[in-house]
């Protein structure tokens, strides 16, 4: 395998070869301190063939904080504009992240690294182009839970702090993030061009995209109507695996829908704790448009977005009739999911009750989405088993009770043990999420200079399906002062 230094990154910039409306060039504006190095993620630095002894050399931080470029890359902010909160925003764009280059590796991938927190850009409008440490951790420690729950999300190269000092509701310190994904390209990126009635800009990011990352569509007469399907299709299973899991993005606008169906743009972000379908995490979203409960309507409105900058491009029928199949894919990708956190093998149609009933149950309980679900593989279908710990979840125990013969006869249709279906669900029902809470620890932590709770956080959080010895704490619901915290867009 190539082992690359910092030196010997290699770069092949496309999104820079695009014409220039697409972005606009200039270099990442450095902090006035010396930015250090505070976490980095070996796995991510593996996709560009990074050796991980790289990560520890001084020279890292100041190129992925900000202060040095390496050879070979050309930075850029990315013009897009989007819905934000359904009024649509003529020009957004990255105000302050920047994409240093696109660096390639053996397997011939090309990955983004985009720093985030860069400074002013031209798209900055009123804001100061930086990123405080507290939104970076939670954004760094998101993508690494993510993927530990298997779920599409750019990734975190690393985070890389200083003792700058940025002002939102108080006076906090910066911090940078390189972002890595695929591509960066968002629903706004072509929603810009079909309002600026660039139509010539929306068919050359179009074939951009196809031709990268949706090779097989590229001869295909309705290609763009395909491509369409294509994230339709994405974006529909992204979302299904947040609400099987119980989380929720809380700014699902549309510049913050990546075109690969990953999950992008970590803000004001939650994993429930105690099971609310009308959860709303984002301090700043009154209304609750982007309420979990809305996440897969949400989804829909965006697509629609989508389709229409697409209309010059494709038949506006067949745009239509790929908005059509989004509701019944996305409850078959909801509900597959959902049986196997349950143990389910086999389909049946009285199985949607089953589920929404214990849902249901859920909410009237408060009671723990994670922990329940984690507890659910230990009931027992043996005559006679009162399921006496499962059951304490619950408030109204005879309904619990009632429910719990239902599950009995559907799990006794399938015939397999309780043992084995037990290591099943714990593959799929996590341990251990990113609560907010926890989250908040590593932060003020970190804000004293103590880093070694973001590391644990990380490392627990890479396998959230095993028991891990001596975490057991980090697996029980919040403690009063971590409930329900709030957190807005302030980032
Ligand atoms: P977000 O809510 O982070 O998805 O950002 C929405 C838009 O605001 C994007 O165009 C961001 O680049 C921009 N933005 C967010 N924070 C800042 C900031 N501190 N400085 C400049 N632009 C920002
Ligand atoms: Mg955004």
């Amino acid at each position: 395998m190539t082992r690359r230094t910092l030196e010997t990154l290699s770069f092949d910039n496309t999104y820079a070869r695009l014409p220039q409306a697409f972005y606009a060039r200039l270099n990442p504006t450095p902090f006035s301190a010396p930015p250090y190095l505070i976490h980095a993620d070996r796995a991510a630095a593996g996709l560009v063939d990074l050796d991980p002894a790289q990560l520890m050399r001084p020279e890292f931080p100041a190129l992925f904080g900000g202060s040095a470029l390496a050879t070979g890359m050309e930075p850029l902010a990315m013009l897009y504009s989007g819905h934000q909160f359904g009024v649509y925003v003529p020009q957004l764009g990255d105000g302050r992240a920047i994409l240093l280059g696109e660096a390639t590796n053996e397997r011939g991938e090309r990955w983004d690294l985009h720093l985030k927190g860069a400074g002013m850009t031209p798209f900055s409008r009123d804001g100061d182009g930086r990123a405080v440490l507290r939104s970076t951790i939670r954004e760094y420690l998101c993508c690494t839970a993510m993927r530990g729950l298997g779920i599409p999300t750019t990734q975190a190269l690393c985070l890389v702090g200083s003792d700058d000092k940025v002002y939102r509701e108080q006076v906090e310190t910066g911090a940078m993030l390189v972002r890595m994904a695929p591509s960066h390209v968002r629903f706004g990126t072509f929603e810009v061009f079909y309002y600026r009635k660039q139509h010539e800009h929306l068919k050359t990011l179009a074939d951009y995209i196809i031709d990268q990352h949706f090779l097989p569509l590229r001869d295909a007469g309705d290609k763009y109507a395909r491509f369409f399907v294509e994230v339709l299709e994405r974006t529909a299973k992204l979302i299904a695996q947040w609400q099987a899991v119980g989380w929720a993005h809380g700014v699902m606008n549309t510049d913050n829908m990546s075109i690969l169906g990953l999950t992008m743009d970590y803000g004001p972000y939650g994993f429930m704790d105690d099971y609310d379908a009308g959860f709303i995490c984002n301090h700043s979203d009154h209304n609750g448009r982007y309420a979990f409960n809305q996440q897969p309507y949400i989804g829909l409105w965006n697509l629609s977005c989508l389709a229409q900058a697409l209309l010059p491009l494709a038949e506006k029928d067949a745009l239509k009739a790929g908005l059509e199949i989004y509701q019944p894919l996305f409850e078959r990708e909801y509900l597959t999911l959902m049986r196997k956190k349950f143990g389910l093998v086999a389909e049946q149609a009285e199985d949607d009750e089953l589920i929404r009933d214990f849902l249901g149950l859920l909410q009237g309980s408060h009671a723990d989405y994670t922990i329940v679900f984690r507890e659910l593989s230990t009931f027992s279908t043996v005559d006679g088993a009162t399921n006496e710990q499962l059951r304490e979840h619950f408030l109204n125990r005879d309904r619990f009770d009632e429910w719990a013969v239902r599950y009995r006869e559907r799990l006794r249709h399938e015939c397999n043990h309780d043992d084995e279906r037990r290591g099943r669900m714990n593959r799929v029902n996590p341990r251990y999420v990113l609560r907010n809470y926890l989250a908040q620890t590593a932060i003020e932590k970190a804000q004293n200079k103590d880093f070694s709770e973001i590391d644990r956080l990380f490392t627990l959080l890479q396998d959230p399906f095993t028991d891990q010895q001596g975490m057991e704490a980090y697996a029980l619901p919040p403690p009063n002062w971590g409930k329900h915290l709030a957190v807005s867009c302030s980032s």
